[in-house]
């Protein structure tokens, strides 16, 4: 396994606690080997290499194969119904896997795990323990007390836990993602995160700077800021517009990115860091949800659609070449034949780059689920979606058409999955792009003439 050791001082993991004692008794008995799949979003790989640095402190071994390992850990995703079916469908695997092998520890961690609780062990009896997003400091006495029987259960929220004082171990690349904030404050009622991850915290601005000098002494060129509500950062002196400007001073970071903002957090500061760091991409994820006030209201996303119009307006007029992406709900409760067109009629006027688009599901533990009729059918819900992705298709091809015989700017990233002649990397706009290696190396900023495209990347040539 490629791994970035890191070498950020080494803190206490432990909070003071008369039982969280950081006890290895077993591992000295067996040696620890641990594996760990990530499902999810890129909030869950980030908690992923928490999690390698955490055990890797505690003198555990992280190997990327499950057949080397003793200990299997899932982290898990509680967005969409199917990611937890996803997962139980795993465990079934790794039960079959536990009987053959007896010194097997099974560890269920993450979102689904805060979900599920203990209805999780009911389900799946065989799991060891079932650690929730902000009790990751107590893997090692997760793992050591399997000896003890009953399975360890850590499902405490705590609005204090950061992990602020902990060194991920990440996986090598150009590229590396940074939790600035965690939680979310917003209650969306369609969404579980508020319930999972808890309330919004924010990792004090002057150790994310030192944690980007770091990535750039591990060779990293770009860094994703990662947050439920990135853009609410706010660690009670600095906001995120103060933060861009901040990390834009570190030299040798070549790209900032951010995901995911929150229309209504995105402040004139915001928009002022992205059109003056030349650092910060031209990029942004702006979820939009639905075009009709109407169901943003049931939604609680505390935007209308006319200011989220007037938002991307302003943004597009200050910030040129701006590219924007976004997320998409069709079929929400009460959504009618009226909201769904306000929806694609925003989205034909607003020309995503790119869009991820889903049929409302209703999750268990939700505000929605608890007083909204999910009241539109399989079918319309199905014929929605499609529309709305045709749409989009049609738009991405035409906006990447349009760069034919433009030059981009890419950061290299590596081989192209399809042909080793060639390199892949991502324009400021966050597309796609391949081409012929000539004299590039992974980690240049290269200039690329766009010779043609497919509806998802860009095909050309280095140029001068
Ligand atoms: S802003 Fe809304 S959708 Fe995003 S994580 Fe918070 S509650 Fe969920």
């Amino acid at each position: 396994m490629n791994l970035k050791i890191p070498t950020k001082t080494q803190l206490p993991l432990y909070k003071a606690s008369p039982t969280l004692e950081p006890i290895n008794t077993r591992q000295t008995q067996t040696a620890r080997r641990v594996y760990i799949e990530t499902y999810g979003c890129q909030m869950n790989v980030s908690d992923s290499e928490l999690m390698s640095g955490i055990l890797t402190q505690n003198g555990y071994e992280m190997v990327d194969q499950l057949e080397d390992a003793n200990v299997v850990l899932l982290n898990t995703c509680a967005i969409r119904e199917n990611a937890e079916e996803k997962v139980l469908n795993r465990l079934v695997h790794l039960h079959h896997r536990k009987k053959r092998q007896s010194d097997l520890v099974l560890g269920v961690c993450g979102c689904m795990a805060q979900h599920m609780k203990t209805k999780l062990i009911d389900a799946a009896p065989y799991v060891d323990f079932v650690l929730g997003p902000d009790a990751y400091r107590n893997l090692p006495m997760a793992i050591n007390s399997v000896t003890i029987g009953d399975p360890f259960l850590g499902l405490k929220l705590d609005k204090g836990e950061d992990y602020a004082d902990i060194a991920p171990i990440r996986v090598e690349g150009i590229r590396a993602w940074l939790t600035i904030q965690r939680g979310c404050d917003k209650m969306c009622t369609f969404c579980i995160v508020p319930f999972v991850r808890g309330r919004e915290r924010s990792i004090p601005m002057q150790l994310l700077v030192d944690d980007v000098k770091r990535l750039v002494d591990e060779g990293f060129k770009e860094v994703v800021l990662l947050g439920q509500t990135v853009n609410s950062y706010n660690d009670g002196t600095h906001n995120f517009g103060d933060l861009l400007f901040g990390l834009s001073e570190v030299e040798g970071i070549e790209r900032i990115r951010f995901t995911s903002p929150h229309p209504s957090d995105a402040t004139d500061d915001l928009i002022e860091a992205m059109a003056s760091c030349d650092k910060v991409c031209n990029y942004i994820h702006l979820p939009l949800q639905s075009g009709s006030t109407r169901v943003l209201k049931a939604m609680r996303r505390t935007y209308t659609a006319e200011a989220y119009r007037e938002l991307v307006a302003k943004m597009r007029a200050r910030i040129p070449n701006l590219a924007i992406s976004t997320d998409v709900i069709v079929g929400f409760c009460g959504e009618t034949e009226t909201d769904f067109m306000e929806t694609y009629n925003l989205m034909a006027e607003i020309r995503y780059d790119s869009a991820f688009m889903f049929k409302y599901s209703s999750r268990d533990g939700t505000l929605a689920h608890k007083t909204l009729d999910d009241d539109v059918s399989e079918v319309e819900k199905g014929r929605r979606l499609k529309e709305i992705i045709a749409l989009q298709e049609s738009v991405s091809h035409e906006t990447n058409q349009r760069l034919i015989g433009e030059v981009v700017t890419v950061l290299v990233e590596g081989e192209s999955r399809k042909d080793p002649d060639r390199y892949q990397g991502k324009t400021d706009g966050f597309k796609t792009t391949v081409f012929p290696k000539a004299n590039s190396e992974v980690g240049d900023l290269v200039r690329v003439k766009v010779e043609s495209t497919t509806a998802h990347t860009l095909i050309g040539s280095i140029t001068k």
